[in-house]
């Protein structure tokens, strides 16, 4: 049993959300109790005891939208030059990279991702993975590394054409595969849903395959990220993406379109109507330059709309403030998204976990996952729960988190990590990587 106490309370629970100086009780991976560091400590007298000294105490952060896979692009520009549009980079780079991936590539590439999720507070992830000459069992690998770690994910296999008819076979078989597995092994730190490449690299008869074999455990899918994705769609299939995913029966609430820079208003209004949540990437779009997302205009419409990196970082404090700065700049309004751009991070995300997770997470509440981060600041200004939001989008970003808790397990203290071995982990990723771009 574990009590993190000492510091306030940022639960994001609207009945009771800040506690001056509380601490969170937890036993058995789940949060048992929520209140004042004197009173817990009080009836909690034998938990171990992770004193906050004064800094946050705040839910472990969520991901809504990760590539574990990319950590292997840091630091390599990839083959055959420069690319001049999102369509090159991903040819150039990306679908070379993932061709190039082993199943222990999988694996370190995966953990190494999860060390730095640690680091950054971030303490649950929703994936979407690609290995095309090593699928089956790519799902298993990932998984193995988020459980080792001592973090939750939820994985997916995104199903393309691009590599022709038996790698999209082979995808269709992994999702199905890995959705059974969680559903069968109860691990409460596993969801799944089935995943999806992107319109562009779909055929009509792959997505009518995807349908009957994800049914029922929602589609993760990159919706209108370049603006060649949305016109080849109308071009070939004389309708929109996200109509013409709903006639496959794509959409609903357990589905996750991503980005969704370039979806029009009717697209907008079936998003809404179909419940489909939409996970937005700020520096992913601004890095691959494919245009502005209209995140605030989805949540107005009544999206739920969270918040990811899409591979680019871990760190979520970064993105917030990105997504922050992006929407006003994008709109050209100063005032723009104060409240709705934390709410992603802070709100929406947890909200997505609880579509996939059998145990809800996001938030410091009985019952809840044992997911807490400390983030060592001490506020210049008055913290209360009304301005908290904005001490995190300029105060002490993801360098700042000093400890993190997942499912009751202390994973870093004092930002020494205590479960994985973060130079062994970065030594085996450089022996790997080098062979990935050697075959690259
Ligand atoms: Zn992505």
């Amino acid at each position: 049993m574990l009590v993190v106490g000492n510091g306030p309370v940022i639960t994001r629970d609207d009945e009771r959300p800040f506690l001056p100086d509380g601490a969170v009780a937890i036993e058995a991976g789940r949060i048992v109790a929520v209140g004042p560091t004197e009173e817990i400590r009080r009836r909690y007298g034998r938990a171990d005891f992770l004193d906050a000294e004064g800094g946050l105490i705040h839910p472990g952060l969520i991901n809504g939208h990760m590539h574990f896979y990319s950590t292997f692009a840091r630091g390599f520009g990839g083959k055959g030059g420069s690319a001049a549009t999102f369509t090159e980079l991903l040819e150039r780079l990306w679908w070379r990279l993932d061709k190039a991936l082993t199943p222990e590539d999988c694996y370190c590439s995966a953990l190494y991702a999860v060390v730095e999720a640690v680091k950054c507070g971030c303490t649950t992830l929703i994936d979407h993975h690609a290995s095309p000459r090593a699928v089956r069992g790519s799902l298993f690998e990932v998984a193995r590394a988020v459980v080792d770690g001592g973090l939750a994910a939820c994985l997916c296999y995104e199903v393309s054409d691009r590599d022709g008819p038996e790698a999209a076979a082979e995808g269709i078989a992994e999702n199905k595969a890995f959705i059974d597995h969680v559903a069968a092994s109860g691990e409460p730190r596993l969801a799944a849903t089935f995943g999806l490449h992107a319109s562009m690299t779909l055929s009509d008869a792959t997505l009518e395959r995807c349908a009957a074999a994800g049914e029922g455990a929602g589609f993760h899918v990159h919706v209108a990220e370049g603006p060649e994705d949305e016109r080849l769609c109308r071009e070939r299939h004389g309708r929109s993406i996200v109509e013409r995913f709903g006639r496959f029966g794509l959409l609903g609430p357990r589905s996750l379109a991503v980005h969704c820079v370039h979806v029009d208003d009717a697209e907008k209004e079936l998003l809404a109507e179909t419940g489909t949540a939409v996970v937005h990437n700020p520096e992913s779009n601004m890095g691959n330059a494919v245009g502005f997302a209209p995140a605030l205009d989805l949540m107005r419409r009544g999206v739920l709309v969270g918040l990811g990196t899409d591979g680019y970082v871990s760190d979520m404090f970064r993105s917030l403030a990105l997504a922050s700065a992006l929407q006003r700049h994008g709109l050209a309004d100063p005032d723009a998204g104060w409240a709705e751009v934390p709410k992603m991070l802070f709100r929406n995300n947890a909200r997505l976990a609880d579509r996939y997770f059998t145990c809800p997470r996001g938030r410091l509440v009985p019952g809840f996952a044992g997911d807490v981060i400390v983030i060592g600041y001490r506020p210049p200004t008055e913290l209360s729960e009304k301005n908290v939001d904005g001490h995190l989008l300029f105060g002490p970003g993801a360098v700042n988190v000093v400890a993190t808790v997942a499912s009751g397990e202390v994973l870093m203290k004092d930002r020494c990590l205590t479960r994985l071995d973060e130079a062994r982990i970065a030594a085996r990723c450089r022996e790997l990587a080098r062979a990935v771009h050697e075959r690259f």
